[in-house]
C-alpha cells in the first residue's frame, strides 16, 4: 500500500498539502512524543530485535519489507527511523500505531 507524501521524491514540499488542518495540533503530537519516546523505544527495541549500529542509532530487519540484512535504521534521540531498503520514514507515533501500542493507556 502506498501513501501520498507530502513529500516529492527528491524532497521538495508538495504544495498541494500546504494550508492541511492537522486533526490534531502539532505541539500535542510532539508532547506525546516525547511522553512515549522511551517507553516505545525500549517496546520496539524488544519487537524487532534492534541491534547496535552506531554511537547514536540502532538497527533491525525492516518490518516493512523482507530483506535479510538489517537496513532499518532506528534513532532513538530523534524518535525517527528510515529503511535504506524500502525507504520509508516514520515517526514513532507511525510505528506505535502500526504495532497495536495505542490500545495500552498511556
Ligand atoms: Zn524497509
Amino acid at each position: 500500500m502506498k501513501r501520498e507524501s507530502r513529500h516529492f521524491s527528491d524532497g521538495r514540499f508538495n504544495k498541494k498539502y500546504r494550508g492541511d488542518k492537522l486533526l490534531v495540533p502539532q505541539e500535542l503530537i510532539l508532547k506525546a512524543k516525547e511522553q512515549i519516546g522511551d517507553k516505545a523505544a525500549y517496546t520496539i527495541a524488544e519487537a524487532l530485535h534492534l541491534q547496535k549500529f552506531d554511537e547514536k542509532n540502532l538497527k533491525a530487519l525492516c518490518p516493512f519489507h523482507t530483506e535479510n540484512t538489517p537496513s532499518f535504521v532506528w534513532n532513538p534521540k530523534n524518535y525517527s527511523y528510515h529503511c535504506f531498503g524500502c525507504g520509508r520514514n516514520f515517526g514513532i507515533l507511525d510505528l506505535y500505531m502500526q504495532q497495536g501500542y495505542m490500545e495500552q493507556k498511556t
